[in-house]
């Protein structure tokens, strides 16, 4: 193995572990702790994903790397340290921010996401792409989800690194998250071998909510059987536990997870204002236009079912409406 490589590999689980001590075990790290309770963080909890604090001193890393002997060109390359613009030396690219160690499939450490605690900028600052992190190829808390993953074949994609950890202790201990890039098919290569379903459970803005419109076909297409969890308001999953709890989380929102054609029919909904005639027909177009793409007849059926209750018409004429559609398209191919 390459030996630059070996040596990164050591240098991060060096730092993850003085991080977690920082944090932990001295008086620099009590604030940050104060911050992890008020978010509901148990000290299990933040063991089991080894949280730490990156202190606020801008060399504590550096001057206990060089102690050390590690070559500090390789830790700056490898996205610990930052070079000094003026005059010579490095100094830590992680300061005054909780960090969460982002891991491979094997469990060794190879990046960090860190946190703000007020509101210094950027909210989040994760390690860069190194020899060791792949952000398309890497999604936080595979390692420890993967047991739980292969065992009910399905995965649950959460945005954020307090998602994943929230619903851990909610008992949803299959999850894992894209750390807010968005979903490539490197990423679905790594998950398809270990499951056949997926839950998309991106924070209910609208961003997430575009996003998780995205992921769609590109679960899809790699196979998957995917379900889309909703969240209300605009909270996302970690709101949501916060101010619901851990069993209502389970019940309404995995549990409760709808399958993409009914999440479609209902994400395209806030374009219109329903209580017009005229929105309502358009509506009810787009709406016939994505079950027309529908392979199954007995699902079109259930959703032509669906559609026309809900929007009074008779489900024979919305059905001869799909079909119209559906027979338009197929002379247009
Ligand atoms: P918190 O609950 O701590 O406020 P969050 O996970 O809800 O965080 P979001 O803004 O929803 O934060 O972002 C989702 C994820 O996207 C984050 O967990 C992080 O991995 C990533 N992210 C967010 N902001 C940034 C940023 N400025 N730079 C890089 N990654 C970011
Ligand atoms: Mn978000
Ligand atoms: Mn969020
Ligand atoms: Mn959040």
């Amino acid at each position: 193995q390459d030996p630059d490589k070996a040596k990164l590999y050591e240098a991060y689980e060096f730092t993850g572990k003085l991080y977690q001590h920082i944090l932990k075990n001295t008086e620099q790290g009590k604030q940050a702790m104060e911050y992890l309770r008020a978010r509901g963080l148990s000290d299990k909890l933040i063991d089991t994903f080894g949280i730490g604090y990156a202190p606020s001193n801008w060399d504590t890393l550096a001057q206990l790397l060089e102690k050390r002997q590690y070559a500090l060109p390789l830790m700056e390359k490898g996205g610990l340290l930052s070079a000094r613009q003026e005059g010579q030396g490095y100094f830590d690219k992680f300061r005054d921010r909780i960090m969460f160690p982002i891991c491979d499939w094997k469990g060794r450490l190879i990046a960090f996401g860190g946190r703000a605690m007020g509101d210094a900028q950027p909210k989040y600052l994760n390690s860069p792409e190194t020899m060791l992190f792949y952000k398309s190829k890497s999604l936080y808390n595979i390692h420890l989800a993967r047991p739980q993953i292969r065992k009910k074949q399905q995965i649950v994609l959460f945005e954020g690194y307090m998602d994943v950890i929230k619903a851990w202790e909610a008992g949803v201990t299959n999850g894992v998250a894209t750390m807010g890039t968005s979903l490539t098919e490197e990423h679905t290569e790594i998950i398809r071998k270990q499951a056949d379903q997926v839950i998309v459970s991106y924070d209910g803005d609208s961003a997430g909510q575009n996003a998780a419109y995205k992921s769609i076909p590109i679960l899809e297409q790699a196979g998957f059987l995917v379900k889309i969890a909703m969240i209300p308001n605009g909270q996302d999953p970690d709101d949501y536990i916060t101010n619901n709890g851990s069993e209502r989380f389970v019940r309404e929102i995995i549990d409760g997870a709808v399958p993409t054609i009914k999440y479609k029919l209902h994400y395209f909904r806030k374009n219109f204002k329903m209580q017009e005639d005229g929105e309502k027909l358009r509506y009810m177009k787009q709406a016939l236009k994505i079950l027309a793409d529908v392979p199954s007849p007995i699902e079109r059926e259930h959703y032509v079912k669906e559609l026309s209750s809900e929007f009074h018409y008779s489900f024979d004429t919305t059905l001869q409406d799909l079909n119209e559609i559906r027979l338009q398209a197929e002379k247009s191919n």
